[in-house]
């Protein structure tokens, strides 16, 4: 019931159509600052990433935007891989710690290291949350809650346009 409401309000609260995403490949092109292997953190401005990101990874990863349930690129994918910050390529989740969940955004229960994302609570919406964050660029990813399968019980509820996934190589 609670999943139920948590959707129903993200959906309310939405305020902008799904859009297709930004070619990936362009957009790491034209960021200087995407990286999968330098963790130094960024302290970059929000006008800087304006200029730099696709309006729709913006609007999410930088003005704390939710996109629709159901309509993102990952919500149900399974295939086996890494998901990167796609505002600045931190490695943040392995498929592995990845589940099925009915709510709509994809779901992991646990990050690819205890410090790749940072936790902030979130009072907006007239709820009470903890916001999910990019260790390295502080970026918006989504929320974390208690609902989650073993081993952790935790549900990384995240935005597929922040995420940048790469599969294995067979
Ligand atoms: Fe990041």
């Amino acid at each position: 019931m609670r999943i139920v409401l948590i959707t129903i309000l993200f959906a309310m609260t939405t305020n902008c159509s799904s859009q297709e995403q930004d070619d990936k490949g362009r957009q790491k092109a034209d960021n200087p600052y995407y990286s999968q292997t330098d963790t130094t953190h960024l302290d970059v401005s929000d006008a800087e990433w304006k200029k730099i990101l696709p309006e729709d990874v913006y609007r999410v990863a930088r003005k704390e935007g939710t996109e629709r349930p159901f309509t993102g690129e990952y919500w149900d994918a399974e295939t086996r891989g890494t998901y990167y910050c796609a505002v600045c390529g931190n490695k943040l989740f392995r498929s592995t710690a990845k589940f099925a969940s009915s709510c709509g955004w994809p779901s992991f229960y646990e990050p690819v290291r205890p410090n790749s994302v940072n936790y902030k609570p979130d009072h907006s919406m007239g709820m009470s949350r903890i916001e999910v964050e990019c260790a390295r660029c502080d970026s918006h990813l989504g929320h974390i809650f208690d609902d989650g399968p073993e081993p952790t019980g935790k549900r990384f509820c995240m935005n597929s346009i922040v995420l940048d996934f790469e599969p294995d190589e067979e």
